[in-house]
């Protein structure tokens, strides 16, 4: 599935402020709001489609997340339904007349389940290549002995008293600025708008009985800590409200932690602290080392300095959204060993060595 560009989708330029997104925003959800176009499946859809991009471009982290990753699924909320949308950017209406759509039509709303959220670590090799991993979970299913309403048979409901079968109270209250209207969940039946005579033995009237569920995650290459993919429809069924009624959450997977496996990561570049003797770096060599792939051969010029730095282009990170990889750079850091760690005769030559003129006082001082 393609999904355009979210800036596209607002029609701002990647430098717009929080101000203009805002703007944006509000001007797209007006134009395709569901009150303006009864029926209309295309703008529904654009609706949608304006609120996810908006809910990415207007949070600081996923925005970042975004500019640098795409659509890697970074943090992007994935609204299930229009409830969804009014719950989260129900403000941005404000003013504008469309307060009321979560009261007006109580019969679309669905219940949510719990969105469940694990935790993963990859190695800098797994960043490097991408990886394919097997995720278990083990969450709330419907059970499907009573369609996961809790009634046994799945079918011997009846409406709630309390709420006459409607899910939700509303309250007139009346104060000397007007009417007040309150809508609030049920408190009998908790929104489920029905109770059961007899419950289900298998669930135990619960709806839901746990399942373990297996899913293959691909990872690109080039992820970073923090990362975050969302399983749509991962987490937990909502209990006793029956398959019908009722949509899964959704399932987090969070990139918790990247072993650099002893090197250092700088964004897309590889850093290896490699420690020289002093005669290496006076004299110069050919030295080995292992980046997290592979052997590198190298020389280390004469004279080679601590802090001196030697680059391989593209042996770095790649980078999740184009075909560049950041550089393998080793840094040499000279190692020199105290007059202890020497035998006496060695001492002497050392000595006899620092009265070459290389070592006069002056000859740092240029
Ligand atoms: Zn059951
Ligand atoms: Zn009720």
């Amino acid at each position: 599935m393609s999904k355009r560009d979210f800036y596209e989708i607002l029609g701002v330029p990647k430098s717009a402020s929080k101000d203009e997104i805002k703007k944006a925003y509000r001007k797209a959800a007006i134009k395709f709001h569901p009150d303006k176009n009864p029926g209309d499946k295309e703008a529904e859809e654009k609706f949608k489609e304006a609120a996810e991009a908006y809910g990415v471009l207007s949070n600081d982290e996923k925005k970042s997340h975004y500019d640098q990753f795409g659509h890697a699924k970074a943090g992007a909320p994935g609204f299930q339904n229009m409830d969804d949308i009014f719950r989260n950017f129900g403000d941005i209406f404000g003013g504008f007349g469309f307060g009321n759509f979560n009261s007006q039509q109580p019969q679309q709303r669905k219940f949510k389940g719990r969105d469940l959220r694990i935790r993963i670590s990859l190695t800098l090799l797994d960043v490097i290549n991408g990886v394919d991993r097997e995720i278990k979970i083990s969450r709330l299913g419907y059970c499907d002995t009573c369609n996961g309403n809790g009634s046994k048979g799945g079918n011997s409901l009846k409406p709630c008293e309390t709420c006459r079968g409607a899910g939700q109270i509303t309250t007139v209250q009346q104060t000397i600025i007007g009417n007040i209207t309150q809508t609030q969940i049920c408190p009998a039946c908790k929104g489920a708008k029905t109770f059961f005579t007899e419950k289900c033995d298998i669930c135990n009237g619960l709806g839901v009985k746990k399942e373990d569920r297996t899913l293959n995650l691909k990872i690109p290459a080039g992820i970073e800590a923090g990362a975050e993919f969302i399983d749509e429809g991962g987490g937990d069924a909502p209990g006793r409200v029956g398959k019908d009624q009722g949509v899964y959450g959704n399932l987090h997977i969070v990139i918790d932690s990247v072993d650099t496996m002893g090197f250092e990561r700088r964004g897309m570049d590889i850093i290896l602290n490699k420690n020289i003797s002093i005669i290496d770096a006076i004299l110069g060599k050919e030295l080995e080392v292992e980046t997290p792939e592979k052997k590198l051969k190298f020389k280390i010029k004469p004279g080679t300095q601590s802090g001196d730095a030697f680059r391989f282009k593209g042996q770095g990170v790649p980078s999740p959204i184009s075909s560049n990889r950041g550089n393998f750079i080793v840094i040499a850091n000279v190692i020199i060993p105290s007059r202890e760690e020497f035998v006496e005769g060695e001492i002497k030559m050392i000595e006899k060595l620092g009265k070459s003129k290389i070592f006069k006082d002056d000859c740092f001082s240029k």
